[in-house]
């Protein structure tokens, strides 16, 4: 009998693997079941409906019926369905942000990450405080305002207190328009007491990917250090929200193992997260094995096609219709157009991944973490995202107002953030377009905003337009 508990705080209990196996053979088994798959998009698009609460979730095992239906009719609605929920939820916003690589020091073995402690190919470097913030300055010099920090695990190189004074340093790097208002923290599963100094250094999100939630895989691939232990990787985002960390993000490494397991239990995770907390994942983020230093994803034989891939991207929107979604430039910008058109609500734009990388006038190659597809400039890549129809967003708004956990959840599930996000994007954006745009996207921009304006709800509509002619007369941060 499967030992299947939801709110079991053990990960064998809430990622269970015999209920997976038994979710991908009844989906198997429904794979050319269009009514039963139509009759899950009906359950989904009830969130569309005004009178509705918006916040129908779909089951791991009606999602996963979904991502093996192979009726072309029904693959197309699912695509338009996601595209319809990305719109109710988030609108045309996409917002924007930027990793921080701060150490590439590691003591971990996974062997799909070039950080691993073996690889003698890469310089391994770690940033002072003065070189944080000469990157933050460079990147605040492109109108970043959101970071997500990176770190490799090493207690002896980059310690908590190495983390703490670093989130200390960036908060406090004043330049010419401002600081950075949200830090998003991607470092290795830690303790209660960890996390909860992390909350007290007022972290954005805390991220964390899963890489693989096939316990037996995710053994063989982190043969060696701290993070070869699957439970305690696994129950970090509980201990992290125990400990009141209200945003946290989960991931998957695809490639790694099959692309259907790995969806029913990332949806388990968000499941279990709900189930406990009351609040699901912040935000999920869709990352594929990227060729890096000592890494070909060749190795790894479970590659997704990009169809799949977009596949995955319109479920996960379907199925936690709440949830921000995060593409990194990892991906190309084909990839990254449809996945923007499918619900990804989140970007990151001018990368680099290597470690003090911001700085260097040419993109440096050798402390990096993996290759970047996309390496437009974040002025490249707002441009084309309003050529596509998307409005982005530096807004940081809701996590300063307090806006976090359960109550972003409940204003996102009942449509409420809409009415406060499209003005605050509006703003951001306005500010991105006087202190740093190109002019080309400058005025691109502002057509945009005039356009965009006329959307905003009646009540908010004049306070907008006011604040916007003050940061044209060089107010900022409303
Ligand atoms: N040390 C932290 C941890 O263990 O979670 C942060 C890790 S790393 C800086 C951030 C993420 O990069 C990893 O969680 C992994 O999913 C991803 N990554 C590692 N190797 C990669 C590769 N070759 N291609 C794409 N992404 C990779």
């Amino acid at each position: 009998m499967i030992r299947y508990d939801v709110r079991s705080p053990r990960a064998d209990d809430f990622i269970n693997h015999q209920e997976i196996l038994d979710t991908l053979a009844y989906a198997a088994m429904h794979r050319h079941d269009a009514a039963l798959a139509r009759s899950i998009l009906e359950k989904a698009r009830a969130n569309l409906t005004p009178a509705h609460d918006h916040g129908t979730t779909l089951t791991h095992r009606e999602a996963s019926v979904l991502l093996a239906c192979e009726d072309p009719e029904v693959n197309a609605e699912i695509r338009q369905l996601a595209r319809d929920i990305k719109q109710a939820y988030y609108g045309n916003r996409i917002v924007l942000f930027a990793p921080l690589y701060l150490s590439n020091y590691c003591v971990n073995g996974c062997l799909y990450c070039p950080y691993h402690a073996k690889n003698r190919d890469i310089p391994r470097r770690k940033l002072t405080q003065e070189e944080i913030r000469a990157e933050v300055i460079a990147l605040q010099d492109m109108g970043h305002k959101r970071l997500a920090i990176e770190a490799g695990e090493d207690p002896a190189h980059n310690p908590l207190s190495y983390i703490l004074e670093s989130l200390e340093t960036i908060y406090g790097t004043k330049h010419k328009n401002g600081a950075i208002r949200r830090v998003n923290v991607n470092i290795a599963a830690t303790t209660e007491d960890a996390y909860r100094q992390l909350k007290a250094a007022e972290i954005g999100t805390y991220i964390l990917f899963q890489e693989t939630y096939h316990r037996a895989r995710y053994e063989e691939l982190h043969p060696s250090g701290p993070k070869a232990d699957y439970a305690w990787h696994t129950e970090a985002h509980d201990r992290a929200m125990a400990a009141g960390i209200d945003d946290v993000g989960l991931g998957v490494l695809f490639g790694l193992e099959g692309y259907a397991y790995e969806f029913a239990g990332l949806l388990m995770h968000a499941e279990h997260l709900e189930a406990v907390f009351g609040v699901g994942p912040h935000t999920i983020s869709v990352p594929r094995v990227k060729p890096a230093s000592d890494i070909d994803p060749d190795d790894f034989d479970n590659g997704i096609p990009d169809e799949m891939f977009e596949k995955i991207i319109a479920l996960i929107r379907i199925a936690v219709p709440y949830t921000g979604m995060i593409i990194s430039t990892r991906e190309s910008q084909e990839v990254r157009a449809a996945a923007l058109q499918l619900g990804v609500s989140q970007i990151s734009g001018g990368s680099r991944t290597s470690v003090g990388g911001y700085v260097d006038e040419a993109r440096p190659h050798d402390t990096e973490q993996f290759d970047v597809s996309d390496q437009r400039t974040l002025d490249e890549v707002i441009g084309w995202l309003m050529d596509e129809g998307h409005l982005p967003s530096f807004c940081t708004a809701c996590y300063r107002a307090g806006r976090t956990g359960d109550r972003f959840m409940e204003f996102c599930k009942n449509g409420q953030i809409l009415d406060f996000c499209q003005p605050n994007a509006l703003l951001t954006l306005g500010e991105y377009l006087c202190d740093y745009a190109s002019p080309a996207v400058a005025e691109k921009g502002w057509k945009m905003i005039d356009a965009e304006l006329a959307r905003v709800p009646d009540g908010r509509r004049a306070l907008a337009t006011d604040y916007l002619a003050r940061i044209c007369t060089g107010a900022r941060d409303f």
